[in-house]
């Protein structure tokens, strides 16, 4: 790139060298492009680069070399450090690798880094074909499943890395490599956590599991600590095939709601049954019998079903979020979880319990960059709001504090649900050795620290 040009037609001229479309501040879509699910990322990147393929990829990462830019990478748009947008950056946006590849027969399928969760749940599933992701269609596979992924499969499939077969992705060099357990078996190893630290992903291939039948829906409880903790032994204690996210939460206005109970707090347990729908009713029996439901929306039917629903762009709100793992969830836990949602005074917040355990804590801690394999629960706090920034402390005051009121400090944190004000240090997302072997890693595939704009590896020798 000759350096005498301004940095803009610089940007410009990048335009005419790749396959995809390199979108700055004067173009049109801008502002809808460098918009992401956390409306608190409102930031101005010097581009976002809607890449085409690998070689897009290597040419921008060149590029930016070149001229000393940052780089940020984007797929889905939901991190909450948010780290898919920076002011200033250029932005390897891959929304537009979103081809699959699906292997019926051989149980596999090479998913596009730009593809969401739903997306890919959508199209396996026509063939009575799963992948577990998390809670949300609209989540990005690639920031997911660089990070973990604990969804509705955890205990019966393991995490979303547990089901990751291969990865091909752009390194600092520009180098093109397919990471699988017996090639570049390291890099495979820290992908599977580690998160966007080691270069840019194009494609993820997948196992597939078979889902004949699939049994889930909300079952609605008043929140009293004995049914919460009631729930997380029963949940614990469950078959594999059960998974439990559930939640203290302000009701939404909805039909199968009672009228009196809506805006009210409630807890909402979203069941997922991987299986026979007669073997679901009777693992769900001893739940239903916690107490009297005020709603059980629990059905047979397709596992995309599951999937929250996403709200529209323009009720994007600020989100104050912070998670722990532990193992232990009783009744003291549900009273301080049920207080410190009462506390809250943001219009939407979710007190969150996800139960791991089952297939994804029959691998070592060690096998992975995912190293919280041995709890067997992991809670979150999440407020939804708007405001200035007196509101923004509150919350995040709110998040922090409910978050120690339940779980033990020094359990770790998972890596994805990291706070913006911890994301950047991240230090409790993994353990010393766990972070030192992805700093050696890191050294070998990033040594310049071009991959910062995320949960950081410092390089280390
Ligand atoms: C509403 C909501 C629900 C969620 N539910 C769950 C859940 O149920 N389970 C769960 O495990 N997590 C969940 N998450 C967390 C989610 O997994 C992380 O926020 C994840 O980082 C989002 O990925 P993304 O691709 O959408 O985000 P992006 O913001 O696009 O990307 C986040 C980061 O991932 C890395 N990255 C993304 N794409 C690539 C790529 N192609 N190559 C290399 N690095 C890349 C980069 O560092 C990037 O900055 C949820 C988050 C939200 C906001």
């Amino acid at each position: 790139m000759d350096k005498r040009f301004p940095i803009e037609d610089q940007i410009e001229m990048l335009g005419a060298m790749i396959r995809g479309r390199v979108i700055t501040p004067h173009h049109p879509d801008y502002d809808s492009v460098r918009m992401v699910a956390l409306a608190q990322f409102d930031r101005r990147p010097a581009a976002i680069i809607r890449v085409a393929n690998a070689a897009d990829i290597a040419a921008v990462l060149n590029f930016a070399q070149a001229t000393d830019l940052p780089v940020a990478i984007r797929s889905g748009g939901h991190s909450t450090g948010g780290f898919g947008v920076a002011d200033g950056a250029l932005v390897i946006d891959v929304r537009d690798l979103n081809r699959i590849d699906i292997d019926v027969t051989g149980q596999t399928a090479w998913a596009g880094a730009g593809m969401t969760a739903g997306e890919v749940t959508h199209a396996v599933e026509q063939h009575g074909l799963i992948v577990g992701f998390g809670d949300s269609a609209s989540v990005g596979i690639a920031g997911l499943t660089l990070g973990g992924g604990i969804g509705y499969l955890a205990r019966k499939h393991g995490l979303t890395i547990d089901s990751l077969l291969a990865v091909e992705i752009v390194t600092a060099t520009g180098d093109i490599l397919v990471a699988d357990e017996h090639h570049h078996a390291d890099l495979f190893w820290a992908l599977r956590g580690g998160g966007g630290n080691f270069g840019v992903v194009t494609r993820f291939k997948y196992r597939l599991q078979p889902l004949p039948s699939f049994t889930g829906g909300p079952l609605v409880f008043p929140p009293t600590p004995e049914v919460i903790a009631g729930f997380a032994a029963l949940a614990d204690a469950a078959p594999n095939e059960l998974t439990a996210i559930a939640m203290v939460l302000p009701l939404p206005p909805i039909p199968a709601i009672p009228a009196e109970a809506h805006g009210q707090l409630a807890f909402v347990a979203m069941m997922a049954y991987a299986g026979d729908p007669a073997d679901a009713q009777r693992a769900l029996a001893p739940f239903r019998a916690l107490a009297t439901p005020l709603a059980d929306m629990i059905q047979t039917g397709p596992y995309s079903s599951l999937y929250m629903l996403d709200p529209p762009p323009e009720m994007r709100a600020m989100v104050a979020v912070r998670s722990g793992f532990t193992s232990r969830f009783g009744l003291d836990e549900a009273r301080a979880l049920v207080t410190a949602a009462q506390s809250c005074t943001a219009p939407m917040s979710m007190s969150q319990i996800r139960v791991l355990g089952g297939a994804s804590s029959t691998i070592g801690n060690e096998a992975t960059a995912f190293a919280h394999r041995d709890s067997r629960f992991m809670v979150t706090f999440l407020a939804m709001y708007g405001g200035g920034p007196e509101v923004v402390a509150a919350q995040e005051r709110w998040v922090a504090e409910a978050l120690s009121s339940v779980v033990p400090a020094g359990n770790g944190t998972y890596v994805n649900f990291l706070g913006a004000d911890e994301a950047a240090a991240g230090e409790a997302a993994y353990p010393s050795a766990t972070r030192e072997r992805l700093a050696r890693i890191k050294h070998r595939y990033d040594p310049e620290n071009l991959f910062r704009l995320n949960t950081n590896i410092a390089p280390a020798a």
